[in-house]
């Protein structure tokens, strides 16, 4: 797939409210500030497709974005979750919709996780781990701002996720990636072409 085609396509409030669960999606998903919205910049080449921004948490609306024309082909922004500032019934709220959409949505393919490579696996980040996995949902892992850190220090920090998340390696792919120097596109490009493709 040609993911510099990706266009906006509708936001929306609640998981409810997104567009009809036919043709096959991806779903990237991640904590507040971990980059999620500059990798999403990145794949697609686009400048400003999902908004980032230096307010962490800002964004609440899911948004969805469809390959060119084909809205059966889907790119879906999740709200970052984790931010401290919203109140812990909203942050319920939120994850009991998450959990439902990875458990009812028939076209999710997959679930793109993004971590700040120097901060991987969150609580949160666990949690969903362990929801994906009871769903058999595939959760394609990338260590972004790889950058920040010396080569061989992203390698061992690369190594150590692969060994915490062994268990769950039938499911579950882990890379490196940086928006700032383009490095990883190539990879996770290959990885949602096998889920949307199905
Ligand atoms: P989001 O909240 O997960 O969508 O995170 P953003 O994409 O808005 O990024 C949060 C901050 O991290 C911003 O200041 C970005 O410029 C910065 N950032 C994101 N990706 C990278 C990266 O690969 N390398 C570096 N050095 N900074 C990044």
């Amino acid at each position: 797939f040609n993911y510099q085609t990706a266009r906006f396509m509708t936001s929306a409030p609640t998981l409810a409210h997104c567009p009809p669960d036919e043709g096959a999606e991806v779903a990237f998903a991640g904590r507040s500030n971990a980059g999620k919205s500059s990798a999403i910049n990145t794949l697609t080449r686009q400048k400003a497709l999902a908004r980032t921004s230096r307010t962490p948490g800002r964004t609440q609306l899911i948004n969805l974005f469809s390959l060119g024309d084909d809205t059966t082909r889907r790119l879906v922004d999740l709200p970052g979750y984790g931010y401290a500032k919203v109140p812990e019934e909203v942050k319920r709220e939120w994850q009991r919709h998450l959990a439902e959409y990875l458990r009812a949505r028939r076209s999710l393919k997959g679930v793109v996780l993004v971590m700040d490579v120097r901060h991987p696996l969150t609580e949160f980040d666990q949690t969903l781990l362990g929801w994906a996995d009871e769903q058999e949902m595939p959760v394609h892992i990338l260590l972004t701002k790889s950058d920040k850190l010396k080569s061989g220090a992203a390698k061992s920090a690369l190594q150590q996720v692969r060994t915490r998340l062994r268990e769950w390696e039938d499911l579950v792919s882990i890379q490196l990636f940086s928006s700032l120097k383009r490095e990883g596109v190539d990879e996770v490009s290959r990885r949602l072409d096998g889920w949307l493709a199905g």
